[in-house]
């Protein structure tokens, strides 16, 4: 008997990364929802009809490094092999006054987004490494609002994305330091932030392990689901004028449906089996659009700043 494929996705409790596990599950894949919240995401799972077979549960919190150490933990008594891992989770905190703090005291959505996901890849790179599955593949979930060579990324409100020397990592990245260039904390900003991170993560984990290894390392932006709970922090007057404009004015939207089909394609596809590049089926949604490699912005292609950066990370997240 052929065994079944195993994914791991985290932020599988809402929005893009339930959806996924749903459209993945269809494809007959074994799901581990990776989740900080298990009775809500044994909830949605049964209401969006994910089979009860096809799915996992197991508590992370991409926000507590320990947490992190103790999922993998987790994984790892289950005995599945790991055939695929999607770094979906995020935070965005667009109104925050002051900056959230993670269990270690980094601002939260650079620790969530970013420092969370990088510590999750680092250790499961063993558990990829070791399964017997021909393709195994490590997908980022990426946005435009991160990348400038995109329309999107070029909105400048509050700033555009912006790591700078990476000050503020060099500094420690705690209290009072909350933005990753060192300068004064902009809340939607740092979102952006950690999110070219995610690409940066991308880029160099492809350089470091794709020829060793053969695990595929790329990342998709699975067009703007502008209804998702990514949004509950914004204003409410936001909330419903965003769905409105990206469904009628930039044709932009998508729902969590297709978004999570999009994942699973590049996920379980050979189509999507090229390492170190970033897919988007563009910003403005036309039917039957094929995938497309997006270029990235000149920041998240720096080669040297992914290199400063996957250092200093290993420093915060203490495996260096
Ligand atoms: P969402 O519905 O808010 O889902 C985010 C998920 O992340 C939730 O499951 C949430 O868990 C989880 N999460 C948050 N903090 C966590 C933590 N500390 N530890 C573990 N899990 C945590 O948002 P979404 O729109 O689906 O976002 C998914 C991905 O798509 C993100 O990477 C986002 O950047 C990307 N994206 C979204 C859009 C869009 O238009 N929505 C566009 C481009 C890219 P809880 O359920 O417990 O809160």
């Amino acid at each position: 008997m052929v065994q079944e494929s195993t994914v791991v996705i985290t932020g599988a409790s809402s929005g893009v990364g339930l959806y996924a596990a749903k459209a993945l599950a269809n494809r007959g894949w074994h799901v581990v929802m990776a989740c900080r919240n298990l009775a809500k995401t044994e909830k949605v799972a049964k209401e969006v009809g994910i089979p009860q077979d096809k799915y996992s549960i197991i508590h992370l919190d991409l926000a507590s490094l320990a947490s992190v150490h103790q999922f993998v933990q987790d994984f790892r008594a289950t005995g599945k092999s790991l055939d695929a891992l999607v770094c979906n989770a995020a935070v965005y905190l667009p109104l925050e006054k002051e900056p959230q703090r993670s269990q270690e005291g980094y601002e939260l959505s650079v620790a969530t987004n970013h420092l969370g996901h990088f510590l999750l890849c680092n250790l499961m790179l063993e558990d990829l490494k070791n399964s017997p599955a021909p393709e195994k593949k490590l997908v980022t979930i990426g946005t435009v609002t991160a990348n400038p060579k995109e329309i999107g990324g070029k909105i400048p409100i509050p700033a555009p994305p912006d790591l700078g020397d990476l000050q503020g990592m060099e500094a420690g990245f705690k209290a009072p330091i909350a933005m990753i260039d060192g300068k004064k904390f902009k809340p939607g900003k740092a979102y952006k932030d950690s999110k070219l991170c995610n690409m940066l993560t991308m880029r160099e984990l492809h350089d470091r392990y794709h020829d060793s290894t053969g695990i595929i390392f790329n990342a998709l932006y699975p067009g703007c689901v502008a209804e998702t709970g990514l949004f509950r922090n914004h204003y409410s007057l936001f909330r419903t004028i965003f769905p409105w404009f990206q469904k009628k004015i930039t044709g932009g939207y998508v729902t969590e449906e297709l978004a999570g089909e999009r994942v699973a394609k590049v996920v379980a596809d050979p189509q999507f089996n090229e390492s170190g590049v970033y897919y988007s089926w563009g910003n403005r949604q036309q039917e039957d659009r094929t995938a497309f490699q997006q270029e990235i912005s000149d920041e998240a292609m720096d080669n040297n700043k992914g290199k400063r950066l996957w250092e200093l990370s290993e420093k915060l997240v203490k495996i260096a």
